[in-house]
């Protein structure tokens, strides 16, 4: 029995979270829903489940012969305990996921089926945080599944992008395999459905089949697919030549659903396939491999994104025919922003046709140009669990994955200065100095630098021209200087020192000193399309002078610019914008 006597912190949580559900439902809290918030809180309580399960169920009973006053006074009682935990585990809040029908615990299995065929990008992690949640809260099984059977579009450097991305968002699937592996089986049911007369094969041309389903009509090949029966053999021993031949299932051709229309099972495709070469050309559709490998492979609870809602009927009368298990399907919103393009039938003619030549591009949403952009996966992860699973196709903002990544990069980033096209600052009156800067204002950890400075000074022009003849300005955390002279042509200002009273009257400007400086830029990345155009904008190059404390940084070190932004040290002399 676990400890929970002992152990009150656990005891109130429990109590916590059964109030709150209580309130939530009438008075009623649901066993079911208590666990999985209990675990999405306290997840090291997974392996524990089992004997939890019992005291949960205890305190849930004593709480329900509870009055609402002594409900409300109890949850109140609990409250600041509470908050404390949410403080350590802040995912709480962020968990929208309801509870999944026939799910047992320890039971369950969920499957990614990524086809290797382009970078993984952030809506590849809503699905996988998805299944790995869903995995998780019941104390189950997550498999990584390459859908790899069209080989025109798959590569090796697909496969390994897909795993890098996951292991960047820190998922460690149970098992990995690819749905290649399973071709034989595969091949083993497809016949099955033809010798039952559930599919044939159809020899019409593609133009013809597109036809038929467009005029409602089935095809002799079809209907007389018993005066046909060579043409199974003649399939499955590989003596049809591409676009000659492919098997459809025996749909219903007069379906409303478009899907149900004869949908092709297998189809010819000679082309090399990334693990398996040369040795196979008849390759199993999504629609045939999905269902199948599903079903094999122990899946439970198969997610997928709403725009595949149509295929689910084609899914469950294949399961039915071969007399296999079905998964409980899930459907979720595919996850898009405003500008772009969060699929890889958008990304890949970008990279195709130079737009952008790399796949971590700090414009794209691709889990690799996050990642450089200098977004965390932490951040990446509350984002999505902030979403919840919903079925609402409605856009998210990126403004809310930047402010989660802020609460998380802010403490491990050094602010420094940088002046964005540098002009010139004379001061008549001071004398050389050297200062001491703190990295960081509230992090000492992140130490801080010496800063010479004698009377030569950099401003960014944007200061530069804001800036009037007798105007008191301060130096950030320097002094106050008043300006005497403004070269407009030259772009140079000449001033005095007055002194280093702190007022908040007066603007403040950031600004590196000579010989105290190096040359610098930053990448600013925006959005890819604006009103559907690609936006020539999208990535600013901003040139000008860093404090030379900057050479001491690494690629990967983040830096706030001050008055600027969050920046990813990109290489020796760039840095990429994360976001304000
Ligand atoms: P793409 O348009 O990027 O090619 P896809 O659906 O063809 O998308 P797959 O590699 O087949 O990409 O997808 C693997 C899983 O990821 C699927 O379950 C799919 O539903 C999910 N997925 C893909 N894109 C998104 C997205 N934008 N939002 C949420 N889930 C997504
Ligand atoms: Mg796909």
């Amino acid at each position: 029995m676990v400890e929970v006597d002992g152990d009150s912190n656990l005891k109130s949580i429990i109590q916590h979270i059964v109030l709150k559900n209580a309130f939530e439902h009438d008075g009623k809290p649901r066993v079911d829903v208590v666990i999985s918030r209990l675990i999405a809180v306290k997840p090291e309580m997974r392996s524990k489940i089992k004997e939890i399960i019992p005291v949960i169920k205890k305190i849930v009973e004593e709480i329900s012969y509870m009055t609402l006053i002594e409900k409300k006074k109890l949850f109140e009682n609990l409250f600041p305990l509470f908050e404390k935990e949410k403080e350590k585990e802040d995912t709480k809040k962020t968990v929208h996921f309801p509870p999944l029908v026939n799910a047992k615990i320890g039971l369950v299995v969920t499957r990614f089926p990524p086809e290797p065929n382009g970078y993984p990008h952030i809506g590849h992690a809503k699905a996988v945080i998805i299944d790995e949640e869903y995995a998780k809260m019941y104390n189950g099984k997550l498999i990584l599944r390459f859908d790899d059977t069209n080989p025109t579009n798959e590569k090796l450097e697909y496969y390994k992008a897909i795993l890098d991305g996951l292991e960047w968002l820190n998922i460690k699937p149970d098992l990995i395999k690819n749905t290649s592996d399973d071709i034989e089986i595969i091949y083993k049911y497809g016949k099955e459905l033809v010798l039952k007369k559930n599919a044939y094969v159809c020899i019409c041309v593609q133009n013809k089949i597109k036809e038929n389903r467009f005029l409602q009509q089935e095809c002799d090949c079809r209907v007389n697919q018993d005066n046909y029966p060579e043409r199974i053999d003649h399939f499955f021993d590989g003596n049809f030549n591409e676009n000659q031949a492919v098997v459809r299932f025996k749909g219903d051709m007069k379906s409303q659903n478009t899907s149900m229309r004869d949908p092709t099972l297998f189809r010819i495709i000679n082309h090399t396939h990334p693990l398996l070469g040369d040795k196979y050309n008849i390759w199993p559709t999504y629609d045939l491999a999905a269902p199948i490998e599903d079903s094999l492979d122990g899946v439970t609870h198969a997610m997928r994104t709403k725009e595949y809602e149509l295929r689910n009927e084609l899914y469950f009368e294949i399961l039915d025919k071969l007399s296999l298990r079905k998964p409980e399907m899930i459907e979720f919103s595919r996850l898009e922003f405003e500008g772009l393009p969060v699929s890889k039938r958008k990304i890949k003619p970008l990279i195709e046709n130079d737009i952008i030549t790399r796949w971590d591009d700090p414009r794209l949403p691709t889990l690799i140009g996050l990642k450089r952009r200098g977004f965390t996966a932490e951040a990446v992860r509350k984002f999505i669990l902030s979403l919840g699973i919903t079925l609402a196709e409605t856009k998210p903002s990126f403004e809310i994955l930047e402010s989660f990544n802020r609460k998380i990069v802010d403490s491990d980033s050094i602010r420094l200065f940088f002046v964005k096209n540098p002009c010139k600052l004379f001061i008549n009156n001071n004398e050389a100095e050297k200062i001491l800067l703190k990295n960081h204002p509230n992090n000492d950890s992140l130490g801080s630098r010496e800063i010479h400075v004698n009377n030569i000074f950099y401003i960014a022009d944007d200061d530069f021209n804001k800036i009037k003849k007798g105007d008191e300005i301060r130096l950030m955390e320097l002094y106050n200087i008043k300006i005497d002279k403004i070269d407009d042509k030259e772009k140079i200002l000449t001033a005095f020192m007055t002194d280093r009273e702190i007022r908040r009257d007066i603007p403040k400007i950031q600004w590196v000193s000579d010989g105290g400086c190096v040359d610098y830029s930053i990448l600013v990345p925006d959005i890819l399309f604006k009103n559907e155009k690609f936006n020539e904008d999208s990535l600013v190059t901003l040139t000008g002078f860093c404090e030379s404390h900057i050479n001491l940084l690494e690629p990967d070190d983040r830096i706030q610019f001050v008055r600027m932004g969050f920046c990813r040290v990109d290489d020796a002399s760039t840095a990429i914008m994360t976001h304000k």
